[in-house]
C-alpha cells in the first residue's frame, strides 16, 4: 500500500453524515487512513495516507515552534516512578491511566517505569540541571512524540486512543508575566494553525475542577463537531512554580538570588486528523484542507483510444508545470472509468481534480473541479498554476466557512440554564457567578459540561443561570468527547 491507497475499482460506498458516529468510522476505514485491525484495542496503524496528513500537520507546527524560538528536543518514552510520583497533583490525574514497565528481561526492575502519559516528570529533572542562569531563560523546548494512555472508554480513531501522536511544549520563564507572555503566544500559533487546518476553535478557560494535574490554570481549545459535541483539541497551561519547586528548576538572577521558574506547556494531538475528518467531511468521503493534503490536486486524464497518447502528453505536461509550481500532485492515468476516478478521488479528499479530455486538449484548456462544492471551471492550460492558486483558496475559504456557520449556527446565548431546554443542543453561553453548585445544577440541567469561561469578550455584564446573582463571567457548555 502507498499514499494513494487501494486503487482497484470498488462498489460505491454508502456515507452519510446524518448518522455521524457510523458515517466516521466508515469514512477513515473506507479513504484508508487508519488501519484498526492491530490486535492492540484504541492502538491503530497509520497508513501511508492518514500519516503524511498527520506530517503535514506536524510540519506547520514545527514551522511555527521553529519559527518562535523553541528547540525540538526527543526524550526518553519511559519515565522512572521515582521522578513520576514527584508531584502529587500530577500522579493523582494520571494514575488509573498509565501503564507500566516492571520487568527488563527475566529481571522484576528495581524502580518500576511507565510509558510517558506526557513528559513533564521525564523532562522536568533535566530541566534543572540545564537551567542555571537567568541567561537559560527562557527555556523554550518541544517533541513531537507518541505518549500512551489507558484508555478504559469507548475507543475511537484519531479521538480516543491509547497510543497517541502527540506535541508538547514546555517553557521555562523567570517571572509569571514573562510565562503569561508564552500563552498569548501559543495562542497566536494557535490561531495560525487554525486557519490553515480550516478549523475554528473555541478557547476557554476551564474551571477549577477541570484543570490539567498540576496546573495553576488551563485553556483548553475546542472544535465544534457536526454531531453537536465539542472535541477538545489541545490544551494550554499555566505551571506558575507548581512543578519547579518539586523539581527543584532554579535559576540565578542577576543580583545572586536563587529562584524558581515559571513553567507553560502546550499541548495538541493527533485528535486535529479526527476534526478535520469530523468536520470537513461530507457524504462522498473527506475533504483535506490545501495546507495539509497529501495531494492538494488530483488530475485525470480522460482517455479516448484514438487520442490516449496526446491526451497522456498534455496530462503529464500539467503536473510537471504544477510540481515545478511546489503543489503536491497526483496523476491518475489508470485505465478505467474517469468516474470511478473521480469517486476515489473524493473519497480521499483531495481539495482539487483536473480534468484533461480530448475536446479539452483541442481547445486549449482544461477543467478544474473543486472538492467542496463540485464548482467546475475551464482554465487556459497556460493559466493553470494561477487558476489552481485561485481555487485551493476558494476551497479553504469554503472549508473554514462553512465550519465557522456549523459552529454559529449551533450557538445559543441564554439567560438562565432552563431556557436552553428550547434552543436545542449545541453550545450554550450563559453568565455564572463562579460557585461550583451553581455549575453543577447547570450541568444536570443541560445534559452538558462546561468548557469554561470565556476570556475573549471581557465585557459581559449579566446574570448566573443558575442563582441570578450579577456577574461579569459568560461560560460555555457542551456535550463534550
Ligand atoms: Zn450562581
Amino acid at each position: 500500500m502507498d499514499e494513494k491507497g487501494d486503487i482497484s475499482d470498488r462498489m460505491e460506498i454508502e456515507l452519510n453524515k446524518k448518522n455521524f458516529s457510523e458515517w466516521y468510522n466508515d469514512v477513515i476505514k473506507f479513504a484508508g487512513l487508519c488501519d484498526k485491525r492491530y490486535p492492540i484495542k484504541g492502538m491503530n496503524v497509520w497508513t501511508p495516507y492518514g500519516w503524511k496528513i498527520m506530517r503535514l500537520i506536524d510540519s506547520h507546527i514545527r514551522d511555527e515552534l521553529d519559527g518562535t524560538g523553541h528547540g525540538e528536543v526527543n526524550f526518553p518514552l519511559l519515565i522512572p516512578n521515582s521522578e513520576f510520583q514527584k508531584e502529587a497533583d500530577h500522579i493523582k490525574g494520571f494514575d488509573s491511566q498509565v501503564y507500566w514497565v516492571t520487568r527488563g528481561g527475566l529481571n522484576e526492575l528495581d524502580v518500576p517505569m511507565v510509558l510517558r502519559p506526557t513528559s513533564e516528570t521525564a523532562m522536568y529533572p533535566m530541566f534543572s540541571l540545564w537551567v542555571r542562569s537567568h541567561t537559560d531563560l527562557p527555556l523554550k523546548t518541544y517533541q513531537i512524540v507518541n505518549t500512551f494512555r489507558y484508555e478504559t472508554k469507548q475507543t475511537r480513531a484519531f479521538i480516543r486512543v491509547r497510543e497517541i501522536h502527540f506535541f508538547e511544549a514546555h517553557t521555562c520563564h523567570a517571572d509569571f508575566e514573562d510565562a503569561e507572555r508564552q500563552i498569548k503566544e501559543d495562542l497566536e500559533i494557535m490561531d495560525r494553525l487554525s486557519n490553515k487546518l480550516c478549523i475554528p476553535y473555541l478557547k476557554r478557560k476551564r474551571p477549577e475542577w477541570d484543570k490539567f494535574a498540576g496546573a495553576d490554570y488551563t485553556i483548553g481549545i475546542d472544535c465544534f463537531m457536526p454531531d453537536s459535541k465539542t472535541l477538545q483539541l489541545g490544551s494550554i497551561h499555566q505551571y506558575r512554580t507548581n512543578f519547579s519547586v518539586p523539581y527543584d528548576i532554579k535559576y540565578e538572577t542577576p543580583e545572586g538570588d536563587h529562584k524558581n521558574v515559571y513553567q507553560t506547556t502546550y499541548g495538541m494531538s493527533e485528535r486535529l486528523v479526527g476534526a478535520i475528518v469530523g468536520i470537513h467531511g461530507d457524504n462522498r468521503g473527506l475533504i483535506i484542507p490545501p495546507d495539509v493534503a497529501p495531494f492538494q490536486v488530483v488530475i485525470v486524464p480522460i482517455l479516448m483510444k484514438k487520442r490516449k497518447d496526446d491526451i497522456l502528453e498534455k496530462a503529464e505536461w500539467i503536473r510537471n508545470e504544477l510540481i515545478k509550481a511546489g503543489f503536491r500532485v497526483e496523476m491518475d492515468a489508470r485505465d478505467i472509468r474517469p468516474g470511478n476516478k473521480f469517486y476515489h478521488w473524493e473519497l480521499k479528499g483531495v481539495p482539487l481534480r483536473i480534468e484533461v479530455g480530448p475536446r479539452d486538449v483541442d481547445s486549449g484548456h482544461a477543467v478544474v473541479v473543486r472538492r467542496t462544492d463540485r464548482a467546475k471551471r475551464t482554465v487556459k492550460f497556460e493559466d493553470l498554476v494561477d487558476g489552481v492558486v485561485q481555487e485551493l483558496d476558494e476551497v479553504k475559504k469554503q472549508l473554514y466557512e462553512r465550519a465557522k456557520d456549523l459552529m454559529k449556527s449551533n450557538t445559543h446565548n441564554v439567560t438562565f440554564a432552563d431556557e436552553a431546554y428550547n434552543v436545542g443542543r449545541g453550545l450554550i453561553n450563559v453568565g455564572w457567578c463562579g460557585n461550583e453548585d451553581c455549575s453543577t445544577e447547570m450541568e444536570t440541567t443541560l445534559d452538558m459540561s462546561m468548557l469554561g469561561i470565556d476570556t475573549t469578550t471581557g465585557t459581559y455584564d449579566g446574570k448566573c443561570g443558575q442563582c441570578g446573582s450579577p456577574t461579569k463571567m459568560l461560560v460555555t457548555y457542551a456535550k463534550t468527547y
